[in-house]
């Protein structure tokens, strides 16, 4: 069966969801999750999920989607350890040591591609790779720092700022790479969203054109922009940290916005 959505030219043959703020806010899910994918699959459309947040694997991320009703194979969930493994192994093919300011979904994440944390301060490492960390520390920004200086690249798993919880926000990855690139002087290469690095590598896996995947997500400066980079077309939902009022302060702007996604499935016609 082929949708289409009201106003846009293009069908809509895969969904790439965003998950926190789309899906759920920590462990509190928003609405039937079970009952919204049971719609997609009875009308034939694949669906990915892709995250900013490299602190949780993947594999993490398919058991939570499957305690919450949505089966998800593993080669359709994505997140920003997995880019900057794919973007670390574009450059050193062999790969090696490296420094990670980072908790164990992101070590585990490099790792598996060949690149392990080194905490020895006398081993040479490839890179310096930064993502969200709740024992940031003092000492974590020093060794970071020193080796940027000394000219090893710098690469940061995703930008955002704040993660959405379900009273508010709490400091993103964004915080320790702004502390960090303060202490270097060095900006660092950003593996996650907005870069449109994601969204490419899973079209490639669903072999399915950009402009025939509508890109879900909650926040314009990552999600969306993100999917307009991509050449996508893209949902904002009002579920989790922008709201409607921030599309034209950013000027970004999205195809479509709603409250959420279940309202989605209300835009969906079969053709
Ligand atoms: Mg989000």
């Amino acid at each position: 069966m082929a949708i289409v959505i009201d106003g846009y030219p293009n069908e809509i043959q895969a969904l790439l969801f965003d998950m926190d703020g789309v899906l759920w806010k920590e462990e509190t899910p928003i609405g039937d999750l079970a009952a919204f994918f049971s719609a997609l699959r009875a009308r034939h459309l694949l669906y990915g999920f892709i995250t900013n947040n490299g602190s949780k694997s993947i594999l993490t991320y398919q058991k939570k989607l499957m305690d919450f009703g949505v089966p998800c194979d593993l080669k359709f969930i994505l997140n920003s350890g997995e880019a900057t493994a794919f973007l670390l192994e574009q450059r050193f093919p062999d790969g090696g040591p490296v420094y990670i300011v980072g908790e164990s979904g992101l070590i585990d994440t490099l790792a598996a591609h060949g690149f392990m944390h080194s905490d020895d301060p006398n081993t040479l490492v490839l890179a310096v790779v930064v993502g969200l960390d709740r024992a940031f520390n003092y000492e974590k920004i020093r060794r970071a720092a020193d080796y940027i200086r000394s000219g090893i690249p710098f690469y940061g798993t995703n930008g955002d700022k704040t993660l959405p919880y379900p009273n508010g926000e709490v400091p993103g990855a964004g915080c320790m790479l702004a502390a960090i690139e303060a202490a270097s002087g060095v900006t660092p290469l950003i593996a996650g969203k907005p870069e449109p690095l994601l969204f490419e590598m899973m079209l490639s896996r669903m072999g399915v054109a950009a402009q025939n995947a509508l890109v879900i997500g909650d926040r314009l400066e990552t999600d969306i922009l993100g999917g307009i980079h991509a050449g996508c077309p893209t949902l904002l939902v009002l579920s989790g940290i922008s709201t409607l009022p921030s599309i034209d302060q950013m000027d970004i702007h999205p195809s479509l916005v709603l409250q959420d996604i279940h309202e989605l499935l209300g835009y969906l016609h079969g053709k």
